[in-house]
């Protein structure tokens, strides 16, 4: 133990100090102070110290709860504006093991019958079977009843479910449950979703990952309760602040409902980013058949996630990079890691091999134009559907083959153009600068395009080109 007057003295690094003055209050000689200037990179106010009188006792340094906040100083520091602490004092010493990944376990389902329920309860379902023990929300029409089913199955599942207090709350409480690497979900609607994008946007930062299940409604505003595709632009290119992307689901039925919530869980963890589904108000009062997977997901922990014990420990999870560099080099990975989700794109072709007219269409709208596919086959019109499962990534890859052949795009949709706007940018990005011509169908309102007219519209075109 070296004598008193050979302890250095107390090194105050300003940018790790949050002026909490436990130090003041341990200084027997009244050496610190409360400071008064900002410190630029922070935004807090380091304390001030004096050390001409100091006799090292220490006793601030073992005050100080922040880790590089007041050290001993080093024998050999010469530069006191260095920014990083590992160049001054070295890592940090620690014998704690490093964090590995616990791998999820995949338990059978017993064997069961094909259920028949709504596509909401088939996505509480789905997330359950993933192994989310975790729900936050604020019930918001028409999105509800997967906030019922979680609310009512969780507690018997040792899991929990929270009614936010907003959905700001909500989103919030998804970032601490990512964080701690455990699966966590919501159910909303349009305007409530519109009011999680701050929220998302710090998940992506952080990169935490989490699943949204959107059941569109008529907008803007309040609009009403009826289904509307009109969150598309919101989901695809407006996840909040800066530069931001999930994986977009556009399921079509219950069954899908439950697979793509499933495998919105997988890839969320995956990516460590938030995955988000779009359904719209039929598809979430909509009944239909749903057969349950052979597997169940056990969840494990992940590395990174702050877990709370001796080997999580250092994990720290922010998406605050002060340094520009820092930031720079931390949208270089988040633009790659877009990149690699490119290869989650998914497409179902319906009559598209020999097709002169190809009609993109998603969510519920795809439903009537199969229909109306059917009807304009048996007039000998060689229509197919084109149906987008991704929306981001647009599974451009699936339908570029079919353009040689394709006289026409007929774009389908409850919104003013929101797919039509992902259709043309995914052509463009493609390279594909003479499309067939494009035409489109657009209710709103909570009017949905609707088989007759679908039937219409094609056999105008096909009569023109006759
Ligand atoms: S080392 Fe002791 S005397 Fe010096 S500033 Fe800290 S508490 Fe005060
Ligand atoms: S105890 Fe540490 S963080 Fe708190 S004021 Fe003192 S130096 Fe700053």
């Amino acid at each position: 133990m070296p004598h008193v007057s050979e302890r250095p003295k107390p090194f105050l690094f300003p940018a790790f100090c949050k002026g909490c003055g436990r130090c003041i209050t341990a200084c027997q000689k009244h050496l610190i102070s409360f400071g008064h200037e900002i410190n630029q990179q922070t935004g807090l106010v380091p304390v001030d110290i004096d050390l001409d009188t100091c006799n090292a006792c220490g006793l601030c340094i073992d005050a100080c709860p922040e880790p590089y906040g007041l050290m001993p100083q080093p024998a050999d520091a010469t530069d006191f504006e260095l920014e990083d602490p590992h160049r001054l004092f070295g890592p940090r010493v620690t014998d704690a093991p490093v964090p590995v990944d616990i791998p999820d376990e995949h338990v059978p389902v017993p064997a069961c019958g094909p259920l028949v329920i709504k596509g909401n309860y088939a996505a509480a379902l789905g997330a359950l079977l993933a192994g989310c023990r975790h729900f936050f929300g604020y019930p918001i029409t028409p999105s509800t009843e997967g906030a019922e089913l979680m609310a009512s199955l969780l507690p018997k599942l040792q899991g929990v479910f929270l009614q936010a207090v907003s959905e700001v709350a909500t989103v919030s409480h998804m970032y601490g449950t990512g964080s701690a690497g455990l699966r966590s979900m919501t159910f909303t609607s349009s305007p409530g979703f519109s009011l999680m994008l701050e929220g998302l946007s710090y998940m992506i930062g952080a990169e935490l990952p989490g699943v949204f299940i959107n059941i569109m409604r008529g907008g803007p505003g309040l609009g009403n309760i009826a289904p509307e595709q009109a969150d598309i632009k919101l989901a695809c290119r407006g996840l909040g602040h800066g530069n931001t992307h999930a994986i977009v689901f556009a399921p079509s039925t219950p069954q899908e409902m439950l697979d793509m919530t499933m495998r919105a869980f997988e890839l969320s963890f995956k990516y460590r980013n938030p995955v988000v589904i779009l359904g719209d108000g039929y598809l979430g009062q909509m009944t239909g058949r749903v057969v349950l997977p052979r597997d169940l997901v056990k969840p494990g922990i992940p590395a990174w996630a702050v877990w709370g014990d001796r080997m999580h420990r250092r994990n720290l999870i922010c998406s605050l990079f002060l340094n520009e560099t820092d930031l720079e080099a931390h949208n270089r990975h988040l633009i790659d890691k877009y990149a690699h989700m490119q290869s989650e794109a998914m497409a179902d072709l319906f009559q598209c091999d020999d097709a002169d007219v190809v009609i993109v269409a998603c969510n519920t709208p795809a439903r009537m134009v199969k229909g109306a596919v059917q009807t304009l086959r048996s007039e000998g019109v060689r229509a197919g559907l084109f149906r987008p499962q991704t929306l981001w990534p647009f599974p451009i890859d699936a339908l570029l083959p079919l353009l040689p052949r394709a006289r026409h795009l007929v774009v389908v949709e409850a919104s003013p153009g929101q797919l039509e706007d992902e259709v043309r940018l995914a052509l463009s990005r493609a390279d594909v600068h003479r499309p067939p011509a494009i035409t489109s169908i657009q209710r709103y309102g909570g009017v949905l395009p609707q088989q007759d007219e679908i039937v219409g519209h094609v056999r105008a075109i096909a009569e023109v080109n006759a």
